[in-house]
């Protein structure tokens, strides 16, 4: 069983400043990092960390080559992604010393997948295999639609949320996780059996914070709470999750086993500073 994580490559450009820019101010700031990111990207690594057998499609700009080999280094299959013309997506955060930010995101080759590269991608997966989406990509109806033609098992993780998501052909998600603010967006309220009236036939997640994460299918509901941990970044906690508990889903666990390992992971992540470089590997949960 394979995964394929269509999804964003995004180029993080961190500026720390002493305060965040106001209108018409031009300030400098005090020092300057380049990061990996995209919640696409971050997920595929977390899959990989975790163990699975996973493929990245998207697409990059002629800048983005270094992304693609930070993600084959960490063991994600990069064979989908595309390198076209127009530039990769970037990120300009700017982070002050309190640790507000200010975040101006530019999607650039991620807004720009076509429907060729769709086909091409998913010809090469089929019934059995699990399809993982974020927001952070054009075309997702059309992904999840095709998809399901060709028999595979949608994950959706409608992050960040946008009004559209609605328009989404929910009723074919398999597997919804969300965080409290899409399940605001998407149902109204944190309530995974309002989120459940809108993916009738899905497993749903709702990840909580620092109280951990809550689980609803047709068939079983618990709640696992998150391991006490003193945070430092939470940047990449969700995206870690995901990565966990999918990969503990195709490694048959069950879902409640899956689900607590992934607890464990995101708790490791948010004791770390920065995104991609702070999820752990399956040795340190294991
Ligand atoms: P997102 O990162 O998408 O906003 P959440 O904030 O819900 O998502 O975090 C995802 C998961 O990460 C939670 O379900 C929890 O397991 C873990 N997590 C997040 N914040 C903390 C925290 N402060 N302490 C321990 N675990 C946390």
């Amino acid at each position: 069983m394979n995964i394929l994580n269509f999804g964003s490559l995004n180029i993080d450009l961190v500026y720390q400043v002493e305060h965040i820019a106001q209108p018409g101010e031009t300030i400098s700031s005090l020092a300057h990092q380049v990061f990996a990111g995209g919640k696409g990207a971050n997920q595929s690594a977390a899959l990989a960390r975790a163990g699975a057998s996973v493929f990245h499609a998207g697409q990059v700009g002629p800048d983005g080559q270094w992304l693609v080999d930070k993600l084959a280094g960490l063991g994600v299959n990069v064979q989908h992604i595309r390198i076209g013309d127009v530039p990769t997506g970037h990120a300009i955060i700017q982070v002050d010393h309190h640790g507000q930010n200010s975040i101006v995101l530019f999607a650039g080759a991620n807004a720009q997948i076509d429907r060729g590269a769709i086909d091409a991608a998913l010809s090469h997966f089929d019934r059995g295999d699990i399809l993982l989406l974020q927001n952070e990509i054009n075309d997702i109806s059309y992904i999840i639609t095709s998809a399901t033609e060709r028999g595979l098992t949608i994950c959706l993780n409608p992050a960040p949320f946008d009004p559209e998501v609605r328009a989404y052909p929910l009723e074919l998600v398999d597997l919804l996780i969300v965080n409290e603010t899409e399940a605001a967006g998407l149902a109204g309220a944190s309530d995974p059996a309002a989120l459940a009236s809108l993916c009738p036939r899905a497993q749903i997640v709702l990840t909580l914070g620092a109280a951990g994460a809550q689980y609803h299918s047709p068939t079983e509901e618990f709640h696992i709470p998150a391991s006490q941990v003193e945070a430092v970044d939470t940047t990449g906690a969700g995206d870690t999750f995901i990565g966990y508990f999918l990969q503990g889903l195709t490694a048959d666990m069950a879902a409640r086993d899956a689900m607590a390992r992934a607890v464990k992971a995101a708790a490791l992540c948010v004791t770390r500073p920065g995104a991609m470089d702070s999820i752990p590997a399956a040795d340190e949960i294991d």
